[in-house]
C-alpha cells in the first residue's frame, strides 16, 4: 500500500475505506495476539460500506499519477465535467444576489417559490409539461444529491431496486446505503441499450420497490424515445413501482434532435419523477443546482428525507438558477455547436482507424467497443501507457460481459487536444 499516493479527486473514496478496514482487522488480529494491555482505537465502519463496490482502477490511477509525475503530457478523456465556463449572464445573477442580505439565511427546504416557478415555467415551454410549483417540483444541491436521497424514502431491507448497467454509480450505492437489493437491469446493445422490462424475473417484481431509467444515457450516448417511456410508464403502474427518471442530459443533443421527458406520458405522473440538472444543460457542473418534478406523494417522500439531511440550496444560486432557465439559450446553442464539432471528431477519427460508430445524438460520450480480443482495462491501459491518454474502461459502469468489451471517451476538453488525443491513440497498433 502506497501511502504516498496523491488522492485522485475522481477516485471515490470507497477504495480508501477499503484499504482502511483491511488494516484494522490487521491491527484487531494483531492486538488479539499481544498480550499487553496496551489500548488500540478502533475506529469501526458500518458494513454497508463495505458492500459499495471497490473502486476497481486503482492500478490505472497509479499509472497515471506515475506518468504524470514523470513529466508525461497525460490527456485526460475519463471525466464527465465540461471545460465550457458557465454564460456570464448567470454569474451576474450569482454576484448580485450573493450581496442580498436576504440571501444569507436558511433557505427553505423545498426550495424559493419563485425557483420552482421558474422550473415549471421551464418544463411548460420545453416539453409541454404542467406542473404544479408548490407540490410538484422540488429544489436539490445538484441532482446527485436528488438520486442519492431518494432511496432512504423508498427503500428498506429485503427490497429491491432496478438499477440499469452500465449505468451512472449513484443508483447502485444509493440502493445499498438504504439496505436494498440492487437488481441489474442490463443495457445491451443488441436493445439499443435499453432495458428489457419482460427479462425481469417475476419473483423479483413482488420486491421491486424502484426503478431509475436515464436518457440520453451515461455512459453509452443511448437516447428513448417516449413509445419506450409510455412502455416504462405502464410497467411501473402494473407493478406499483416508483419509476424515476434522470434526465441530466436532455439539454445536450444534436442534429435537431429534442430528448423527450416521461412526463410527457399520459399517466406518468400517478408513477414517475423526473431528476433534472442545471450541471450539464447550462455548464454548472460545480454549482450543485438541480431540481426533481412530478408525482407530488413521491416528492413528499423525498422532500421528507432532505428536510431530516440538508437545508437546501443557497438562495443566491436559486437566483441565478432562473436567469439560466428563463433567459439563457444563445450561449447554450454555441455550446452545442461545441459539442457537435467535438463529437465529430472523435467519431470520425475512430471510425478512420476502422471503428464503425454512429454519432450519438445525446450526451459529451462516445461509448465503443474495444478490438477484438481484448478487454476494456486491456485496452484502456495500453492507451493510457502508448498514447497517454487516459479514457475510462466500460467495467467503471457495470460488471456484465458486455460492458467489458466497450469504454468511454468524454468530448469535454478542447479540439485542439482532442485531435492531438486522437492522432496518438492513430498510431497504436491493435
Ligand atoms: C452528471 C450526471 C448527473 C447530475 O449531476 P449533478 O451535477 O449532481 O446534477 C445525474 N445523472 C447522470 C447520469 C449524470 O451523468
Amino acid at each position: 500500500m502506497d501511502r504516498r499516493r496523491p488522492h485522485s479527486h475522481d477516485r471515490p473514496r470507497a477504495d480508501r475505506v477499503h484499504r482502511r478496514l483491511g488494516r484494522i482487522i490487521q491491527t484487531r488480529t494483531q492486538r488479539a495476539a499481544r498480550p499487553s494491555k496496551e489500548a488500540i482505537v478502533i475506529i469501526k465502519y458500518a458494513k454497508r460500506l463495505k458492500k459499495i463496490p471497490e473502486y476497481p482502477f486503482a492500478e490505472l490511477d497509479r499509472k497515471k499519477a506515475a506518468l504524470i509525475e514523470k513529466g508525461a503530457d497525460v490527456i485526460s478523456l475519463a471525466v464527465g465535467d465540461p471545460d465550457i465556463p458557465t454564460p456570464k449572464k448567470i454569474i451576474e445573477t450569482l454576484a448580485r444576489e450573493a450581496a442580498n442580505p436576504a440571501n444569507h439565511q436558511y433557505p427553505s427546504y423545498e426550495g424559493m417559490l419563485i425557483f420552482r416557478e421558474a422550473v415549471a415555467r421551464w418544463y411548460h415551454k420545453r416539453f409541454g409539461v404542467t406542473l404544479d410549483p408548490k407540490k410538484e417540483v422540488v429544489s436539490l444541491i445538484g441532482s446527485k444529491e436528488g438520486i442519492a436521497h431518494i432511496y432512504p424514502a423508498f427503500v428498506q431491507a429485503g427490497d429491491i431496486s432496478l438499477v440499469p448497467s452500465p449505468g451512472y454509480p449513484v443508483y447502485n450505492a444509493g440502493t445499498i446505503l438504504a439496505e436494498g437489493t440492487p437488481l441489474v437491469m442490463p443495457l445491451l446493445s443488441r436493445n439499443n441499450f435499453l432495458p428489457d422490462f419482460d427479462a425481469i424475473p417475476a419473483e423479483a417484481l413482488d420486491k421491486a420497490r424502484i426503478m431509475f431509467v436515464n436518457y440520453p444515457n451515461n455512459p453509452t450516448a443511448a437516447t428513448a424515445s417516449l413509445d419506450f417511456y409510455k412502455r416504462a410508464v405502464a410497467f411501473a403502474r402494473e407493478h406499483d413501482i416508483v419509476l424515476c427518471s434522470d434526465n441530466a442530459y436532455s439539454e445536450i443533443t444534436y442534429d435537431g434532435y429534442k430528448a423527450p421527458s416521461i412526463l410527457e406520458v399520459e399517466g406518468a405522473k400517478d408513477v414517475a419523477i423526473e431528476f433534472h440538472s442545471l450541471s450539464k444543460s447550462y455548464c454548472m457542473t460545480g454549482w450543485r443546482c438541480g431540481f426533481a418534478v412530478g408525482n407530488a406523494d413521491i416528492l413528499a417522500g423525498l422532500a421528507q428525507v432532505k428536510t431530516n439531511v440538508d437545508s437546501g440550496l443557497f438562495q443566491a444560486i436559486q437566483h441565478a438558477g432562473i436567469t439560466a432557465l428563463d433567459e439563457v439559450s444563445d450561449d447554450m446553442q454555441e455550446m452545442l455547436q461545441t459539442f457537435t464539432e467535438r463529437r465529430n471528431l472523435v467519431v470520425d477519427s475512430l471510425n478512420s482507424m476502422g471503428w464503425k460508430l454512429e454519432k450519438p445524438k445525446g450526451t459529451f460520450y462516445v461509448w465503443a467497443p474495444v478490438p477484438e480480443g481484448m478487454d476494456c482495462v486491456q485496452f484502456v491501459a495500453r492507451v493510457l501507457e502508448e498514447a497517454h491518454v487516459a479514457v475510462t474502461p466500460g467495467t467503471a459502469f457495470g460488471a456484465e460481459d458486455e460492458v467489458k468489451r466497450f469504454f468511454r471517451i468524454s468530448f469535454t476538453l478542447n479540439s485542439k487536444r482532442l485531435e492531438e488525443a486522437m492522432e496518438r491513440i492513430g498510431k497504436l497498433k491493435f
